[in-house]
């Protein structure tokens, strides 16, 4: 199995107003994240980051502390338990017109190919439609939190791509995935 993870508004505070997280500083867990994402593990999930991040396109957030949050995510996750495969991140601004922004699916594909993913079993989390549109073009089941940029189930209703699920954080989604596990 595989768990994609959108970055801001599920693992860490969405920025909101501020648009991105630009420092180390700004960077800031949910709570919940790690026993959630160490359940996960547990059950043999491949966990791999897949996030849109065009403020470095932009020149608003600098390469170098996007590196810093990075290495920050991989250390405290092992430091919590869990094993994460990796990060993968669109750096272009929309005027770029690339193939890895989300809603496309590039960057599930450049995971799939770096870490030799399975192509079953395959979930995405994140909490806008734009993640979920991207979770269905790269085959994955998907789910909704409730706990970045969309905040109530009303505004899902709207959504032209519909959730599998929807679930208030990350600790209700890898329940309802782990629910969803064959074998
Ligand atoms: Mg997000
Ligand atoms: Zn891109």
């Amino acid at each position: 199995m595989t768990v994609f993870l959108d970055r801001d508004g599920l693992l860490n505070q969405d920025p909101g107003k501020a648009y991105y997280v630009r420092s180390l500083r700004q960077f800031r867990w949910i709570p919940g994240v790690f026993g959630a994402l160490r359940k996960l593990t547990e059950s043999g999930a491949r966990l791999v980051v897949v996030s849109n991040q065009a403020g470095v396109g932009k020149g608003l957030v600098k390469p170098e502390a996007l590196d810093a949050i990075t290495k920050k995510i991989f250390l405290d996750l092992a430091a919590a338990g869990v094993k994460l495969d990796g990060i993968f991140y669109c750096t272009h601004t929309p005027e770029d017109a690339c193939g890895c922004r989300k809603p496309k699916a590039g960057l599930f594909r450049a995971a799939q190919k770096q870490l030799k993913l399975s192509k079953t079993d395959r979930f995405m989390v994140g909490d806008t439609e734009r993640d979920l549109a991207a979770g269905r073009a790269a085959g994955c089941r998907t789910v909704l939190v409730l706990s970045g940029k969309t905040r109530t189930a009303a505004e899902v209703k709207k959504f032209d791509e519909k959730p599998d699920h929807t679930a208030r954080n990350l600790r209700e989604a890898a329940q309802w995935i782990l629910s969803q596990k064959k074998s």
